[in-house]
């Protein structure tokens, strides 16, 4: 079990991070508060200790359960189509590695996510960061069915790839809210989407670039 105080967030690691904020900006983020949350978090702390050295390139990498910790450009564009304002509740459906949740906590939002996979779950009570963030909720369930007694919510973020719009989560938006999903456009592609919830419920529909992600899939595994 990783601990906080054991960790070494080294210059090194403060030079590779500024490195890939350059590299982030370059690649069209913009956002100042997304990238200064990049620049914030350790990634490293996230990874097996093997990948310390590569965990400040721009890629993502594998852990536990068959998953993948996100590109932090896919993390920095997520989230900078959130537009997150500090106290926004916020659902993100895929907790992985806890990365992407600690930089949407860093941006002061009151954090709800939930894992399907049991291992990747019981990760979260040595979550590293529990004191610095307690804004985070964790949840073991499946993302489609989405968190009913806790909604509404003023943003949601699938970082699986969606073959469809869950109806569910749909629902669990507030109005005036935003949803950021990568949609099935064919088997090794998603289109990234912000839906927005119109007053009389209908959606506005914006369509980004595409990307590459695991599947979000149904229900939650045994073990
Ligand atoms: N945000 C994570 C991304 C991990 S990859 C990170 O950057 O580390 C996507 C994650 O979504 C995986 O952990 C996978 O198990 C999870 N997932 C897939 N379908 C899901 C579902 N229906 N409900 C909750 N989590 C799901």
């Amino acid at each position: 079990m990783k601990k906080l105080e054991d960790l070494v967030d080294t210059y090194l690691h403060k030079g590779l991070r500024k490195k890939l904020v350059e590299i982030l900006k370059e690649k069209g983020i913009t956002d100042e508060q997304v990238l200064d949350a990049i620049h914030t978090i350790p990634r490293h702390y996230f990874l097996d200790s093997a990948f310390d050295k590569i965990a400040y390139e721009d890629r993502a990498f594998p852990i536990a359960s068959e998953q993948t910790i996100s590109q932090p450009y896919t993390v920095a564009y997520q989230t900078q189509l959130l537009q997150i304002k500090k106290g926004d509740k916020v659902l993100e459906i895929g907790t992985g590695s806890m990365y992407q949740t600690t930089i949407l906590a860093a941006l002061g939002a009151k954090v709800y996510t939930i894992e399907r996979q049991k291992q990747l779950f019981e990760q979260t009570p040595t979550y590293l960061f529990k004191k610095q963030y307690p804004n985070i909720e964790f949840h073991f369930g499946d993302g489609f069915e989405g968190l009913p007694l806790l909604a509404p919510f003023d943003k949601i973020l699938i970082t699986a790839a969606a073959p469809k719009i869950p109806e569910k989560l749909w629902e669990q938006l507030k109005v005036s809210g935003k949803m950021v999903i990568p949609l099935d456009e064919s088997e090794a592609a998603q289109r990234m989407l912000r839906l927005t919830k119109k007053r009389d419920g209908s959606v506005k529909r914006e369509a980004f670039d595409t990307f590459s992600f695991v599947p979000m899939l149904e229900g939650k595994t045994q073990k």
